[in-house]
């Protein structure tokens, strides 16, 4: 919507803006911000950061080096649809005082390097991401909203716990998915149509490309397909679509999450990454007449994302419900191979794409990771590939959920990490691939938070099915 800090201040005036919300990312990929009166901002601002405290941000500054700046990325700038007052959101990077250079913590800023990096070793000069980010929506009992979008107010009485008319509770009337059966039977069984409609108008007014919307296999699960970017505006784009469907399932007095495996017995949330690099306009990953028409980079691109998918797992598979996820059986890849068209592997290549469209598409990530760093992480992998000339096994043109754990352990075919510790375990070993875009000090600090966040808080806890299973 603007491209320079003069068409800022004209944008928001032409919109009213009476706020300026600056926005960033943390190391697990929350999105954080702090919101300005217009009227405070001035254009050196713009220039040369906000303060903020980067204390208070989980695994960043120490109380006593707490001072950081936000550095506004003002192209980025649009108007938040949920706010009651007209209020502009832009994307910022976070800058070190103290260094005098990007932050080290900051997803972002890292994105960045790792492009640069890519450009500067002669490898390709743009790399396009397309995340597809699954997501349940779940029932709220109760909700507040002062406001919601469509105009009329729920129970005006800001405070008050009120249902939304939307969405009155109804009562069973059977239109239900069952178990694996939301792909895609239409209205009624689908009673997301509505939904995900309001989902795609907004994201379409904050500017997302949207494609199409869906519902998906599992009950209660839905997709949206947005068009791709580059690394940078792609994982941007993911924040905004995460909001987006968070805040208009609120609105309507449900609640969404991409949480990687919330039903047991269902199939799960993933965040597919298709990706392909450039050069002077031209697909690296094509080569017409190969198998999946990938040409030698394509493969050793995957070659690199296969050698270090246990590490590359702790970035793009971030929590300890992530590995619930990847089983055999729900679309979610467990095996470390590649096939066209083939949902079971790690690896996925869309069939018969041409030229423009040829891409790879790793089917293990999941929304759970900050897709920053995921997007860095799956990157780096590939460009070590590359320079390595690393193979990828396969292709594998089966159903490897047909495989048993005896095939597998006889033929010695790699798999996916089965939990958070065994990437973070092979993150601390399986690092230097990342470097110099993540530092030492990036992935120390990562290994660290994960394992007192996730790790140790779950292996911890007894489980319900423990219960049921421990014989004691
Ligand atoms: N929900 C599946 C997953 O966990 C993917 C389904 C699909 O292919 O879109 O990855
Ligand atoms: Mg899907
Ligand atoms: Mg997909």
């Amino acid at each position: 919507f603007v491209n320079n800090i003069e068409e800022f201040f004209a944008f928001c005036k032409d919109n009213e803006v009476e706020f300026v919300d600056f926005r960033f990312t943390d190391i697990k990929g929350a999105w954080h911000h702090i919101t300005y009166r217009l009227g405070a901002i001035d254009e050196g601002m713009l220039e040369n950061g906000i303060p903020f405290d980067g204390s208070s941000v989980d695994a960043w500054q120490p109380i006593e080096k707490s001072d950081m700046i936000l550095k506004p990325d003002v192209p980025t700038a649009f108007l938040d649809p949920f706010t009651a007052d007209p209020t502009i959101v832009v994307i910022c990077d976070v800058f070190d005082i103290y260094k005098g250079q990007p932050y080290e913590k900051c997803p972002r800023s890292i994105a960045k390097k790792a492009l640069q990096y890519m450009k500067e070793q002669g490898i390709a000069d743009e790399a396009y991401f397309g995340p597809e980010n699954e997501f349940f929506i779940f029932d709220n009992v109760r909700i507040w909203t002062g406001i919601n979008r469509s105009g009329y107010e729920v129970d005006s009485d800001e405070g008050e716990w009120s249902y939304d008319k939307n969405y009155e509770d109804m009562p069973n009337i059977g239109h239900r998915p069952g178990t694996k059966g939301g792909y895609f039977p239409t209205m009624p069984t689908d009673s997301m149509v509505d939904l995900r409609a309001e989902m795609m108008q907004v994201m379409e007014e904050i500017g997302l490309e949207v494609v199409l919307g869906h519902h998906e296999v599992a009950q209660a699960q839905g997709e949206i397909g947005i068009k791709f970017g580059n690394l940078i505006e792609a994982a941007d784009n993911v924040q905004k679509y995460k909001y987006v469907v968070k805040m208009v399932a609120h609105l309507n007095g449900k609640t969404a999450t991409f949480m990687p495996k919330p039903l047991y017995g269902d199939n799960g949330n993933g965040m597919h990454v298709h990706q392909s690099l450039w050069k002077d306009g031209k697909n690296l990953f094509y080569k017409e007449g190969e198998y999946g028409n990938l040409s030698e980079t394509a493969l050793h691109y995957l070659g690199g994302v296969f050698k270090h998918a246990h590490a590359v797992a702790s970035l793009t598979n971030a929590t300890t419900n992530s590995y619930k996820r990847l089983i055999p059986g729900f679309e979610a890849p467990s095996i470390l191979t590649y096939s066209s068209q083939n949902r079971s592997a790690a690896c996925r290549i869309p069939y018969g794409a041409g030229e423009m469209a040829t891409r790879i598409e790793t089917r293990f990530p999941d929304s759970s990771a900050c897709p920053y760093l995921a997007f860095s992480a799956l990157l780096m992998a590939g460009i070590d590939g590359i320079k390595n000339k690393y193979e990828p096994v396969g292709p594998m043109d089966i159903d490897l959920f047909e495989l048993t754990l005896d095939e597998i352990r006889e033929k010695n075919i790699p798999q996916m990490p089965h939990t958070l510790r065994e990437g973070l375990e092979a993150l601390i070993k399986d690092h230097d691939f990342l470097q110099p875009v993540f530092t030492e000090l990036f992935v120390d600090t990562y290994q660290h938070y994960k394992f007192e966040t996730q790790v140790w808080p779950d292996e911890a806890r007894p489980t319900a099915f423990e219960f049921s299973s421990t014989y004691s």
